[in-house]
Formats: C-alpha cells, structure tokens, sequence
C-alpha cells in the first residue's frame, strides 16, 4: 500500500481562474455580440525582443556543429550569463555578490516553491494577505500549515500579515515569532512597493530573531520611483537574511521561454536542530545538483541578450508599453471614482470596491456594466476581500477601449 503525502489534501481548491473562465463563457454565451476585454491577464502579451530571439537561433546554430554543441551544463547555470546578471543588477547598484551566489532556474515559481525542500517542517511561515499563491501553497505541502480554517479562510499555523487600505499596503511586523518570511516586492497582486526604510525593518528584524526572508523581486523592472529598492540587497545586512528571486518572465517577457535566478548570499544560514550554523546556499546547491539539471544553453543565451544595449532598448520599451496601459486603467478608474493602488511600480492596478461591494459581486458588475473581465481580490486570500485585480498587460487597444468602456459604467 503507497501512502501519500497527506498535506496534499489540505490545499483548498483555488477556483479562482476557473471561475472566472466559466463565468466569462456563460456571459458570451448570453451575449454573444459583446466584445469582452480581458484585462485579468497575468501572462505578457508582446512578442519576444529581437535581439533575444537573434541571440537563441545563434544558439541554436551553435547546436548543430560538433565543436559547438552543448549538452548538459552546470546546473547552478553558465557564467557568461551570472556574469551579466552580476555586473548589470547588482555591482551597478553597489551591490556586491560572487558567481557562486546565484543560481539560474528556469523559473521563480518553482524556485520560491521547492525552497521549502530546504527549511525544516517545524518553522512558522508568515506571508502578506493577500499573496501570489505559491508560497501558501507549498508550505502547505511541506507540512508547514496545520489545518485549514473554514471561517477565517487562513491555515492554523500560517502567520497572515494583512496588506490593506489601512495600513496602507504596508505589513506590520508579526506579534509572534516566525522563521521564513515571504515579501514580494513590486506585489503581485498589489500593485504596491515597500521603501528602503520599511524594508530595513524587516532586515532588522530577521537579523534579531535569527529568521530568513524570501524577497521575490519578479516585477523589479517595472519600479518607476527613484527612491524604491530594486533589489533587497540595497538594505544594509540584507545578504545576512534573504534570499533574492528574480526572473525574465516579466521582464523580459520569457513566460514561455522559462527562465529565472535566485540569489542565495553565502552569509545566510540556517540552523539544525543542535543549534548548529548551515550554509543555506551549500544547501540550495545540494538540492539543484539533486534535482535539477540546468536551463538550456539557447534559453540562457537568450537571457543573456537582453543585457545588451539593444536587448535594454528593447525591453524597456515593452515595459514601457504595459506601464502606460496601467497608468491609463488607474486613471480612468480614479476618474469615476475609485480609489486604486500600484500601477506605478508594477504592471497591477489594485482598487478598492465601493460601499463594501465584494469582490465577485464587481467582478459581475464590470462584466454586465462594461465587458471587462478582472480578477476579484478575494482570489489573493482573505485581506483582498472587497478589492479587485486590473492589470496592464493587454494589447493598448483593449486597454484604451475598456477605459472608455468604464467610463460609460456609471453614466
Ligand atoms: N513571482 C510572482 C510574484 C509572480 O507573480 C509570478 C508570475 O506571475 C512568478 C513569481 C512566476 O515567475 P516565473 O514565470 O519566473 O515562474
């Protein structure tokens, strides 16, 4: 007889996007004449650089010679694109890391993820509500969450830090002591960022209780304020406490192509149940040399392209392009009214739903009233009841007609 994993049963259904999708079928299908704009879209939509695409058929032309081929490479990654990624986001900040501290994945999905691989069952897990999925989700595979409750929507064990209007998106440090603490910054799906001052806190306070802090940093390349942290490293002592998840996908627009990296500093350590100091990056290693086999060399030569002045060009302009559509939704929804957050920092508009609407019930408003199809913030975890997920990632033209579109709405 095989025994599962019984955690496995404790992950609630998110029905989220699939509700969405049935709900969305059901209205087209009521109302097959009406053009419906998705502006729910998580995913990039403009196509890949060039200079990227050039650099992967060079590749891939580099695979058909003998002298050339490339078979499995190290599974840390290859150091012509470590080497990019140190010069270009980090030692032009200031900030200084070696090779061996960064590890290529071929995503920040499964890197914030299998983590976990690594950190003992007994430590407290403490995430912002509401939060990207996947650390609540793989610590609740770990064994890390106790058990669900059905009247608060939270795990027993888990530490919720509720991001909302009232504290300004801004979590308030835990009253109890906790041991892995989740932060992403630009926040999916807030739309909000954290200053140096208030990250420095969490520094601060990792440091003191010996904790470890995940930062994912997917959407750092779409910070627009000068004063906003692009990497968790410009904390002072940060490389004594966190770890860093970066990834392309957003970036650079490699959803599809898969590829990320994490930071792990050699400072940072763990401790065994003794008491005794582990390098958290000697584990890491362990685990990806176990597990994992590398990203393919035509994936990271890809990557590696966009640290050229052409591949900068090109993917500033994309990122252009989906900040001015988040600025346009942001704008149009403040113009009747709405009170919104983010969208200036990352590609997410946030809002806030009026006379205590929940989020579902807007959802089925915007879709009667304007054609437009989001994503309720109830999806995100408790905290984002009564809030409502835009994002900038449509084409401008669904953009600028579903800002004409809600407009209309209240009129
Ligand atoms: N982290 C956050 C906060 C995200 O929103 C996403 C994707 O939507 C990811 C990580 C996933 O990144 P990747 O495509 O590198 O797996």
């Amino acid at each position: 007889m095989t025994n599962i994993n019984e955690n496995f049963l404790k992950l609630q259904n998110n029905y989220l996007f699939s509700t969405v999708r049935k709900k969305v079928e059901e209205y087209q299908k009521q109302n097959p004449t009406k053009k419906i704009i998705n502006l729910g879209i998580g995913d990039v939509t403009l196509p890949i650089p060039k200079s990227v695409i050039e650099a992967m058929k060079n590749a891939c032309d580099e695979m058909r010679d003998s002298t050339t081929f490339k078979g499995y490479g190290p599974e840390q990654g290859y150091d012509f694109l470590k080497e990019k990624i140190l010069q270009k986001d980090y030692y032009s900040r200031g900030i200084k890391l070696e090779k061996d501290e960064i590890f290529i994945s071929d995503g920040s999905k499964c890197d914030t993820g299998n983590i976990s691989d690594i950190f003992g069952t007994n430590n407290r897990v403490a995430i912002t509500d509401p939060v990207y999925p996947v650390y609540l989700d793989s610590n609740v595979m770990a064994g890390r969450s106790g058990e669900y409750i059905e009247q608060n929507g939270q795990y027993e064990k888990i530490v919720y830090l509720p991001c909302d209007c009232e504290n300004n998106f801004i979590p308030e440090l835990p009253k109890t002591k906790v041991d892995m603490i989740y932060l992403c910054y630009p926040n999916n799906p807030t739309g909000t960022v954290l200053t140096k001052a208030q990250l420095q806190q969490w520094v601060e306070y990792a440091k003191k209780t010996k904790a470890v802090i995940l930062f994912d940093a997917a959407y750092e390349a779409y910070i627009t304020e000068p004063e906003i942290p692009h990497s968790i490293y410009e904390i002072e002592d940060a490389k004594k406490v966190a770890i860093e998840f970066k990834s392309f996908s957003k970036t650079a627009g490699f959803t599809g192509i898969r590829c990320a990296y994490t930071v792990i500093p050699k400072e940072v350590v763990g401790y065994t149940r003794n008491g005794n100091e582990i390098s958290i990056n000697a584990l890491w290693n362990r685990r990806q040399c176990s597990k994992f086999n590398g990203v393919s060399y035509i994936t990271q030569k890809g990557a590696e392209a966009i640290y050229t002045e052409e591949g900068k060009k090109e993917i500033q302009k994309n990122i252009h392009y989906y900040l001015e559509n988040a600025k346009m939704i942001k704008q149009a929804l403040e113009n009747i009214g709405f009170q919104t957050y983010g969208g200036v920092n990352s590609p997410y508009i946030w809002l806030k739903t009026q006379k205590q609407q929940k989020s579902w019930e807007f959802f089925d408003e915007l879709l009667e009233k304007s054609h437009i199809v989001g994503t309720p913030g109830s999806g995100f975890g408790p905290s984002g009841e009564g809030y409502f997920r835009l994002t900038g990632f449509g084409s401008r033209e669904n953009t600028i007609n579903a800002c004409i579109s809600m407009k209309n709405m209240l009129q």
